[in-house]
């Protein structure tokens, strides 16, 4: 059936402007004044802003991490995402050394059968180049439509990956059309500094930010960066969380390098001293990258109001803290890494950034969705309100104060890291290509409507980083 949208005031990356949307067959068919309402139902978005569903680029759900697995699966942890406003999910598909991706591949198909409310895609681990998965790349691209490839610079001895692997993975992704995204932290120095912590007897959750100092994300930040230019590819630089960090993408987009980089609202909002909670409540902060000293706060607003950051993601990775965090009691390097954040992602970049004007309403939908689209091969279809585009909106109330509380929250875990935060804005209903998954702040969607999305390769609307400059 034809839906008509009235009286809303549509926000696009780059405008904002009252207009009516038709919708049929799942995509918007026309954006005018005083659109035909025959036989279409109508619903009135008067006093809202109209938002292309938010994507965010960062989830893990279902994973198996630490000896335990991440407590969101594609079920919960896609209802919590579109509670939230957001319309696309690309998760990572973990990969095993000696495996064939095409195995993990299916894998990760086999936990969103299903179960998804929402549109998902993967981003496809890295751990090794050898001749097999050389071999396997173009088809992983080309058949898969899997056009992002993440290399872990840390966990030692878990996903860790050596520099040659990076760059080897730097030189395939040229050449076929991708985008590598880093986890960049120097790995073999933190193993070193957790062990040394450990025997000194330091075991508190704070240990886990004193052991991953701000310096090794900044160095291996700035050598990923080096490695991209030396292999003149592309890089995406996920969960960036300090100045050493930013400072080292913006010099090398300063040189022209077509680096991207992406934080997170835990990032922006919280802070080292979290982890110093008494009664192990700091294990409920625990992230790689840590939490960092709130002077970092400012330096990731700016970077995003500036441009050297692009991107949003929630590195949706949830664990409960009973029976999961509390792993690491006795023993910091225990505590399962991550956290549940894929609900509030949108809401705290509207509520701190457009609301306390660090952002601007246009650069929040670019951050939080058109820019993502883009560079993940996901636009023109997602991530803006074009004629032919998904209609996969947003429906949001600008005014409306809500405070972030586990209790009230649809994701699977038993806190929130946001707990007790009043927040402005919030969306009043979703929908996902044409369909409501939220209507007037209740789930109506269905599990398995949500449908995988192949991805175009790197490259087709994503502006090179001096193609940018030029038109600042
Ligand atoms: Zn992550």
């Amino acid at each position: 059936m034809k839906k008509i949208i009235k009286n809303g005031t549509i926000v696009t990356a780059a405008d904002t402007y009252k207009a009516d949307l038709l919708i049929e067959n799942g995509k918007i068919a026309m954006i005018g004044q005083q659109l035909d309402e025959s036989g279409a139902e109508v619903i009135d978005a008067k006093g809202c802003y109209v938002f292309p569903g938010g994507i965010d680029p960062h989830t893990h759900l279902d994973m198996p991490f630490g000896g335990t697995v991440t407590k969101d699966d594609f079920q919960s942890g896609t209802i919590a995402a579109a509670f939230g406003g957001t319309t696309t999910i690309i998760d990572f598909c973990l990969t095993n050394k000696g495996e064939p991706l095409q195995k993990a591949i299916e894998t990760w198909h086999n936990k969103a059968k299903g179960k998804a409310v929402i549109d998902y895609s993967f981003h496809l681990m890295i751990s090794e180049i050898n001749d097999d998965v050389l071999a396997e790349l173009p088809k992983v691209i080309e058949e898969e439509g899997i056009t992002s490839f993440k290399v872990f610079m840390a966990y030692k001895n878990v996903f860790q990956a050596d520099d040659g692997t990076l760059y080897r993975t730097l030189l395939a992704a040229k050449e076929l059309g991708a985008l590598v995204m880093v986890h960049a932290e120097n790995g073999d120095v933190i193993d070193y500094l957790i062990k040394q912590a450990l025997e000194q007897g330091h075991t508190d959750p704070i240990y886990h930010a004193l052991t991953r100092p701000p310096e090794l994300e900044g160095e291996a930040t700035g050598r990923a960066c080096q490695l991209t230019e030396l292999a003149d590819s592309q890089l995406y630089v996920v969960h960036v969380s300090c100045a050493q960090a930013v400072e080292k993408i913006a010099e090398a987009r300063n040189k022209g390098l077509n680096v991207w980089g992406e934080t997170c609202p835990q990032y922006l909002v919280l802070d080292q001293s979290y982890l110093e909670r008494p009664n192990f409540e700091g294990a409920k902060y625990v992230w790689s990258p840590p939490l960092r000293e709130k002077w970092h706060q400012e330096v990731l607003w700016n970077a995003l109001k500036n441009g050297q950051l692009q991107t949003l993601g929630s590195d949706q990775c949830s664990f409960d803290f009973k029976g999961q965090k509390e792993l690491g009691r006795g023993d910091f390097s225990k505590i399962p890494n991550g956290g549940p954040i894929i609900e509030d992602r949108v809401s705290i970049l509207f509520s701190e950034g457009v609301k306390k004007g660090r952002i601007t309403l246009n650069q929040f939908v670019d951050i939080m969705s058109t820019r993502i689209a883009k560079l993940f091969g996901l636009f023109p279809k997602k991530g803006t309100i074009a004629v032919g585009s998904d209609a996969d909106l947003v429906i949001f109330d600008p005014n409306v104060e809500r405070v972030i509380s586990a209790k009230t929250h649809h994701m699977a875990v038993d806190y929130n890291p946001f707990e007790g935060m009043k927040v402005t804005g919030e969306p009043v209903s979703v929908l996902s290509r044409g369909e409501f998954v939220i209507r007037d702040k209740a789930f109506v969607g269905k599990p398995g409507s949500g449908q995988y999305i192949k991805r175009e390769k790197y490259g087709k609307y994503a502006m090179s980083t001096k193609d940018e400059q030029l038109t600042i």
